[in-house]
């Protein structure tokens, strides 16, 4: 097992535990940040080193730091849990370092070893378990990143250096009002991704090319953008920063990981758990004629999308630029609402985890 020894340097400007609790009183979505933050440096020949805890705060770099050019960036996404016994849990944070990893291969970028990963994970959430909400429903949320730091402007190759970061946000339960189906907009003018590109990796990139497509699709008067693929824009591949299920009855089919998708760990999770409900997962490819007609016929029942921030969100519409149609009867779906209260009942532990996926932190 590979540790790193972290430099521990705690906050003295740390937050009372009144203002802390005015913040989590509603804190929203990644706009309160934790009194801590994690950082280990990367040098060629060298490797990682200086793995501190340092007080949250801003960092001072040159401009000519590749990050800011070159958009040479990736993140990770995934939340810290109070569980109703008090300990504070994370779901399946190998998954995500696994990924980190896949993505930083991808981006020219060094792999962290996943055991430091993890324990990254572990020094920040038991430093700032505070900040770990105890309203039902609500959670830290934990943003791993790595940029490349070199001031340099050559493109001949990757950044020599690199910073690994992770910042923590309480984050509110992501419908506050209950569950409500979200409409789409089929986008056939962008594309998120292409064969042979970044599609996969959980790269900044990605997120900036799609939101001329975002606010598109809130100008149709749609919630979300749908992306299709790249030379037919006509095969469903996400939601958003989100992956996509399609229920038939008992058949439960996701789009396949083509390299064009990103591999969610929610994806992945409800791939596995989808027998003990009662249903026959599937991966597969779904065109938008096929999502129309079988939506018109009623042998598409439900659709929804899934992500660690929403967990699972019902798809109510769907519009595109010659066509609309409505998806089941524009209340949440019996099989979307039975796997996101399986999925949620682990993560808070009133559900049996069999698979191993709850890792204690404290
Ligand atoms: C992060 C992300 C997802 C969901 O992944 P989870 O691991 O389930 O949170 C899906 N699509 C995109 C584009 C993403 O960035």
């Amino acid at each position: 097992m590979t540790q790193l020894s972290f430099d521990v340097q705690l906050n003295p400007r740390a937050r009372s535990a009144g203002e802390r609790e005015e913040v989590l009183a509603n804190p929203g979505f990644g706009q309160f940040f934790t009194d801590h933050m994690i950082s280990i440096d990367w040098t060629e020949g060298r490797g990682w080193h200086d793995a501190r805890l340092q007080p949250y705060g801003p960092l001072v770099l040159d401009p000519a730091t590749s990050v800011f050019h070159y958009a040479q960036e990736l993140f990770e996404g995934l939340k810290a849990y109070r569980q109703s016994g008090g300990s504070i849990v994370a779901f399946r944070p190998h998954a995500n370092a696994a990924r980190f990893n896949r993505s930083a291969a991808r981006m020219a970028m060094p792999e962290l070893p996943e055991d430091v990963f993890v324990q990254s994970l572990e020094l920040l959430v038991q430093t700032d378990r505070e900040w770990v909400p105890t309203t039902d429903g609500h959670s830290l949320y934990l943003r791993p990143f790595m940029i490349a730091t070199q001031a340099a402007l050559g493109v001949n190759h990757p950044s020599r250096t690199y910073k690994y970061m992770v910042i923590a946000s309480p984050a509110a339960s992501y419908f506050s009002g209950g569950v409500k189906p979200v409409s789409v907009w089929l986008s056939t003018e962008f594309t998120r991704a292409a064969p042979g590109g970044t599609g996969f990796a959980k790269c900044g990139g990605n997120y900036a090319a799609a939101f001329v497509a975002q606010r598109q699709a809130v100008q149709e008067g749609c919630d979300q953008v749908v992306w299709l693929d790249a030379f037919e824009h006509r095969w469903v591949e996400e939601m958003g920063g989100m992956n996509l299920f399609f229920v038939f009855g008992d058949r439960l089919v996701t789009p396949t990981l083509t390299g064009t998708l990103l591999p969610g760990i929610t994806r992945d999770s409800i791939l596995s758990i989808a027998a003990e409900l009662g249903l026959r997962p599937e991966e597969g490819k779904i065109s938008i004629e096929d999502w129309q007609s079988a939506c018109e016929s009623g042998e598409l029942t439900e659709v929804f999308a899934c992500g660690t921030a929403a967990v699972v969100t019902p798809v109510g519409s769907v519009k595109g630029a010659d066509r609309g149609w409505a998806v089941g009867d524009g209340t949440p779906g019996p099989v979307t609402m039975k796997i996101r209260e399986e999925l949620v009942g682990i993560q808070y532990g009133f559900r049996p985890d069999t698979r191993d996926w709850i890792h204690k932190i404290c």
